[in-house]
């Protein structure tokens, strides 16, 4: 070990999916949208002046912040938008969980949580998830440093009514309570219209998924003034999460484009609900999913044979090695004809 090593804090790295870079894979593995962005967003990447370039992009966003607003009637001063959910998210753990006293989030959930937890040194708890893999709003009444919860969650697809979101929330007026929904747009109900009644919630949601814009990252939170001042001034002091000016005027045609946006989720919710009939058929089980994703596992094959078998065929899904799901696969929704090559796979490998 170098000299210097002793003298740094070492980071647990998040460990992310596979990104394969071979051509002719199925690629089930990272939840993002089988449909490309809608046909706007091309047309204005294509159309650019490169010559913008050369300044520096609105530090404040205005554009895309003005966009959001009016899309979801909010005022501009309750919208902040960032380098996709994952740095809204993290900026969120630097501005509001620095209390030094624990915040609360699922045992199953999204790994990041633990990570900025411990890179920031915010303590935490793990609230374990019931046998159906439900959050128990319960255990989240009365924390000290704040909450985090995706809703539907993650990897589990389970989503929360907004009664049970809401109980949380009242129940923690003294602490921020962040709802994750990277995944709300495929059929859970989102907590927006609780912001307005509730000053200790904030709502986090990403173009990665309903919007087929992983790559081009734009995540954003919404809540009531006073919050989103506090997130604009820790960002501020960060020049990296400025984004950039193609993502900016992308992003706006991408919420300009209602009829799209919602024919191409209706098709992933379809899908999802023909491949749970299908699955099912097979002897999978899972969870009611409200995600573009659904979490399943076998009683007879595990879930890690089936996963290195479906990746000799090129086709990834999401293995998770960790204690309770290690014998549960998540599989993104593709398209019909992706979501038709694994079940006929599924049916040859089960010998059916
Ligand atoms: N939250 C959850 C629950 C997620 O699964 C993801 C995607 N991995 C994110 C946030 C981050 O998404 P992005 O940074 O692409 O907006």
């Amino acid at each position: 070990m170098k000299g210097w090593e002793k003298n740094i804090r070492k980071v647990v790295p998040y460990v992310p999916g596979e990104q394969p870079k071979q051509r002719g894979i199925i690629k089930l593995n990272t939840n993002e949208n089988p449909y490309p962005p809608a046909p706007g967003v091309a047309a204005a990447l294509k159309g650019m002046d490169a010559d913008m370039l050369r300044r520096y992009p609105d530090p404040t966003s205005e554009v895309l912040v003005k966009e959001l607003a009016a899309y979801y009637h909010l005022e501009p001063e309750q919208v902040f938008v960032g380098v996709g959910s994952d740095d809204v998210l993290a900026m969120c753990f630097l501005t509001f969980f620095n209390s030094q006293k624990p915040i609360l989030f699922p045992d199953i959930t999204y790994s990041f949580y633990d990570v900025w937890a411990e890179m920031l040194r915010i303590p935490y708890e793990r609230c374990a998830l019931d046998e159906e893999f439900r959050i128990v709003k319960e255990d989240y009444y009365k924390a000290n440093g704040g909450v985090i919860f995706p809703n539907p969650n993650a990897p589990t697809g389970v989503c929360q009514d907004l009664a049970a979101v809401e109980d949380i929330v009242a129940h923690n007026r003294d602490v921020v309570v962040i709802v994750d929904e990277a995944y709300i747009d495929f059929g859970g109900k989102s907590a927006l219209e609780l912001i307005d009644r509730y000053d200790n919630l904030l709502v986090v949601q990403t173009f990665s998924k309903s919007r087929s814009l992983a790559g081009m990252r734009v995540g954003y939170a919404m809540g009531n003034k006073i919050l989103i001042k506090y997130l604009n001034d820790v960002k501020y002091s960060f020049n990296s999460y400025t984004m950039n000016a193609p993502t900016l005027a992308a992003a706006v045609e991408a919420v300009k484009a209602e009829e799209y946006f919602k024919e191409t989720k209706g098709k992933i919710v379809a899908t999802r609900e023909r491949v749970k009939v299908e699955l099912g058929k097979l002897g999978f089980r899972f969870q009611d999913s409200q995600a573009n994703f659904l979490f399943i596992t076998h009683p007879q094959f595990s879930a890690r044979e089936i996963f290195e078998a479906l990746k000799i065929k090129k086709i990834y899904v999401r293995y998770f090695n960790k204690p309770r799901i290690d014998n549960y696969l998540r599989v993104t929704i593709g398209t019909d004809e992706e979501m038709d090559e694994l079940i006929s796979f599924l049916k040859k490998f089960m010998g059916k």
